[in-house]
């Protein structure tokens, strides 16, 4: 089949690999419909994510149809079209009982090189590194999915890929970042970062209730979107002091709630940033928090900082003092998607929010190096890259 393969930093390349065999009874076979390049697949192609091997398969965000089974899966059969959640997760633990399923126990097993780092592990992830299990991605034709029922859910027959394909990984991502900033009714959320992530942000907060969502960015085609498709308030943080304008947008208080939708390759201004840059460079600091600092900064007193961003390491000059002295709550992590998929998907059903608007560019998985790219370097106002394997076949035969 093939694969889009991970050859070092910023070189990809679409190679011809074996296909992926039942190796377990609880393992499902899925042909893939269509597959993203997400953003933290650009902390693996620029090099970030310590553990990747020359040839490992990439993507955790891929949807498609079952094509064969283990003989231990019953929960789903051959034929099913099915959306597959990024964190790979056993069902039985301790965690995936209380719905935590991308802190599962036992489907990480590399588990002893994050536990040396971290001091416990997290679940395994399709496609992103050794760290997380070294499992073999869904920029494929074809994937082996563990625990298949316990992952797999089944799509309407009305709905297509496009309308389910983000339930994978970053709509429950942005939903959960909403759902742990605890939401009451007249509150102010602000999102840094209008990517895929950040804009589904702004819309499940007000899906769940916020009175005004702000969204920031530097990109004028993602704050134009924020604005026209998530109803938010916009701040451009190249032209305008970004504390300063939340304070005066909320009557001098400053945000209930903030989200963080960078994570660890934040852009930013002056001293600070150079200063990130050159730590980041020189391997002293793993993560450039620059966007979190100023989240701290802003939050209002009591409020709740949510941080769906990815950072893998140590990150350097936090203002821990700031988030004792206001009070704040720090909420964070992977998102537990197999817990959010099925109310997600009703509401795509219902048809109370559409995410396809963040699609940008439709590619055959060929044209995987070049995506990667122009994601990388956010050209032709790239947002969101779906691909589709069959297009990709029908090209190379
Ligand atoms: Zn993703
Ligand atoms: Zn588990």
């Amino acid at each position: 089949m093939r694969a889009v393969c991970w050859h070092g930093k910023h070189n990809i390349q679409v190679d011809t690999v074996p296909d992926p065999q039942i190796l377990n009874p609880r393992d499902a076979i899925v042909r893939v419909a269509l597959t993203c390049i997400c953003g933290s697949d650009l902390h693996l192609y620029n090099g970030y994510i310590p553990s990747m091997k020359d040839g490992d398969i990439l993507g955790h965000e891929f949807v498609g149809e079952v094509v064969e089974i283990g003989s231990g899966v019953s929960g789903v059969a051959r034929g099913d079209r099915v959306v597959v959640p990024f964190p790979i997760a056993c069902g039985d633990c301790w965690y995936c009982k209380q719905e935590m399923y991308s802190l599962c126990d036992n489907s990480n097993p590399n588990s002893w090189a994050m536990e040396k780092m971290y001091g416990d592990t997290g679940a395994g992830i399709f496609g992103y590194s050794h760290l997380y299990g070294g499992y073999s991605g869904g920029q494929a034709e074809y994937v082996r999915v563990p625990f298949a029922d316990v992952g797999l859910k089944k799509i309407p027959d009305q709905l297509d890929w496009e309308q389910v394909i983000f339930l994978t990984d970053i709509f429950p991502t942005a939903y959960q970042a909403a759902e742990q900033c605890g939401i009451r009714e007249g509150d102010t959320v602000a999102v840094w970062g209008c990517g895929p992530v950040g804009l589904l942000a702004l819309k499940s907060a007000r899906l769940l209730g916020a009175h005004k969502v702000v969204g920031i960015d530097r990109f004028p085609k993602r704050l134009e979107l924020a604005a026209r498709e998530c109803q938010a308030e916009v701040i451009n943080y190249e032209e305008t002091d970004v504390v300063e304008t939340l304070h005066n947008m909320t009557g001098g208080r400053g945000p209930d709630a903030c989200i963080d939708a960078v994570g660890m390759e934040a852009q930013g201004t002056g001293i600070e940033a150079a200063y990130d840059n050159v730590k980041q460079t020189l391997k002293i600091e793993n993560d450039r928090p620059m966007a979190l600092r100023q989240l701290i900064k802003a939050c209002r007193k009591g409020g709740t900082i949510s941080i769906p961003g990815v950072y893998s390491g140590f990150v350097d000059k936090m203002p821990m003092g700031a988030v004792f002295a206001k009070g704040l709550t720090l909420r964070t992590g992977q998102t537990h998607v197999q817990k959010y998929v099925p109310p997600l998907m009703r509401l795509v059903e219902r048809g109370a929010i559409d995410t396809t608007f963040i699609i940008t560019h439709r590619l055959p998985l060929e044209d995987a190096p070049m995506g990667y790219r122009i994601f990388d370097h956010k050209e032709e106002g790239c947002i969101k890259i779906v691909m589709n394997p069959l297009a990709a076949s029908q090209a190379t035969h």
